[in-house]
């Protein structure tokens, strides 16, 4: 799968594919990264990337000609534009299982105060948010919705079965777990873990995730009730 990222900080991306899965990865060829700046397609005499707002209005943005000229030189059916903002729908562990299917995604990444809509209107395949909060840039949003495609490409994670049980996995969120002292400062691990029987942890398992999607999550605890009961009927 090839990422490319659009961003005026090229120095943001990659160095986080420089260590750990991420960079086991790139080395084994299930995913490559690289970057282009905008800022190497504007034809302002001073490489200008950003521009007042028309009308008028607080801040800069990204201005349309080096984005659209940025957008046109990648050039390539299989690319799917990912324009990260906080006017999106909120990514989903879905949506990075969903993604992680394409060949090719183009992060877009805004600075300033965004990026001309006239950009989005035209090539955003789709717009997402990472949280109801604002950052400084798309350089994160884009690494962290990079990240969750990137754990779903068969064989990037040694373990895929872990995949299986994590959170947001039917829903739920993962139950607890615990490793070794069975006993620490005083707080044992759950008797039921200790038995072996895998049926009785399995259980455990379930009902813990219960507990902890209900206490942390309640939007979610009342989905994943909502469907039951939908399939009891
Ligand atoms: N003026 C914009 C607004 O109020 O919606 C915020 C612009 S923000 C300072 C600059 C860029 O950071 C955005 O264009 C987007 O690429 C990125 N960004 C900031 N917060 C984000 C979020 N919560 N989710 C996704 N992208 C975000």
């Amino acid at each position: 799968m090839n990422f490319t990222f659009v961003t005026l900080f090229p120095n943001l991306i990659y160095p986080y594919f420089e260590d750990s899965i991420l960079s086991r990865a790139k080395e084994n060829g299930l995913i490559q990264i690289d970057c282009i700046n905008p800022r190497d397609f504007s034809v302002d005499k001073h490489k200008k990337v950003d521009d007042y707002k028309v009308g008028g209005g607080a801040g800069l943005l990204m201005s349309a000609q080096p984005l659209f000229d940025t957008l046109e030189h990648i050039n390539s059916k299989e690319a799917y534009f990912v324009f990260p903002t906080p006017a999106g729908k909120s990514f989903t562990q879905n949506d990075a299982k969903r993604l992680s299917k394409k060949k090719h995604i183009v992060f877009v990444c805004g600075r300033y105060e965004g990026v001309d809509e006239r950009v989005i209107e035209i090539y955003a395949d789709e717009v997402f948010s990472v949280g109801d909060f604002v950052l400084t840039g798309g350089e994160l949003p884009s690494l962290c919705m990079c990240d969750a495609i990137s754990r779903m490409i068969d064989n990037v994670l040694g373990n895929e079965e872990s995949l299986l049980e994590e959170s947001f996995e039917n829903t739920l969120l993962e139950a607890p777990s615990f490793t070794k002292p069975n006993v620490y400062n005083d707080s044992p691990v759950p008797s039921d873990f200790l038995k072996g029987n895998h049926a009785i942890i399995s259980r455990l398992k379930n009902r813990m995730a219960y507990a902890k999607t209900c206490f942390h999550r309640p939007d979610l605890y009342k989905m994943v009730k909502n469907k039951r009961n939908y399939h009891a009927k």
